[in-house]
């Protein structure tokens, strides 16, 4: 019933305990969970996982952390053939983030820009990762816009306004744990924006929501953000799941 559309579950953080997770998901019911890769190793390390689990599928990607150079050419050809392997769902996660002093600005709006056509050539939704950066994340997208460009905004931190301008570009907002922290201004565009542009993550194992925040978040938490925009829009729990899982399943073609 639940969704985690943005979730690290084949990184290293849960080698120790994995199964355990997987099994948690289950009693949870969560019943769709994307990983996404952040460069050609976590995207091959996703594919196998996705590849063991019915309800798990992969995005390949290009994170703008590991982007401090031009992109060689074979990594992109690489992340292509990456990408038409079966579980693959989407193209991410992409985008830019110019939170830290030594970011490569330049280079990862290249990058951003090559795999934005990936997803476009491929016809698959683009997981994006926006930080400190909307106003070149939103004009990329605004040029590089094209009747099947789509996709999420994973990690959703702008306000309604921004919010707005992402779905008329085509793109749905996924919310993560953050949503559930006293000072988090995400409540507001929740309350603002139709629930069928949203999406439910965890970021995993990142971002844990209210009551386990500060530990290692896990996937099964996803069900506490759901509970949250259930209660700001006012629906019945199962309803709000509902909706957003169809949103998630039309998005990213699952069956
Ligand atoms: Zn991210
Ligand atoms: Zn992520």
């Amino acid at each position: 019933m639940f969704v985690d559309v943005h979730c690290h579950l084949s990184f290293p953080d849960f080698d120790n305990d994995r199964q355990e997770v997987i099994g948690r998901l289950k009693e949870q019911n969560i019943s769709l969970l994307i990983d996404p890769g952040t460069d050609t190793r976590t995207s091959k390390r996703s594919i196998e996982l996705s590849s063991l689990h019915d309800f798990i599928y992969s995005t390949v990607g290009l994170h703008p952390h590991d982007v401090t150079k031009a992109v060689p050419e074979e990594t992109l050809s690489e992340l292509e053939s990456l990408a038409a392997l079966p579980k693959v769902v989407g193209i991410g996660e992409i985008g830019l983030d110019y939170h830290y002093r030594d970011h490569c600005a330049t280079s990862q709006m290249e990058a951003f820009r090559a795999m934005l056509r990936l997803a476009k050539k491929l016809d698959l939704p683009a997981v994006i990762h926006s930080r400190d950066a909307w106003k070149d994340t939103l004009r990329i997208i605004r040029e590089e816009k094209s009747s099947n460009l789509r996709g999420i905004m994973h990690c959703f931190s702008g306000n309604t306004e921004i919010a707005l301008e992402c779905i008329r570009l085509g793109f749905k907002l996924s919310i993560p744990g953050t949503l559930t922290y006293k000072k988090s201004t995400l409540p507001a565009v929740v309350h603002d924006i139709e629930i069928g542009d949203l999406l439910t993550e965890t970021d995993a194992p990142y971002l844990s929501p209210v009551p386990f925040r500060g530990k290692r978040n896990e996937p099964s938490h996803v069900r506490f953000v759901t509970e949250k925009i259930a209660e700001i829009k006012q629906l019945p729990l199962n309803a709000a799941a509902g909706i957003i899982k169809r949103t998630a399943l039309e998005l990213f073609a699952v069956a």
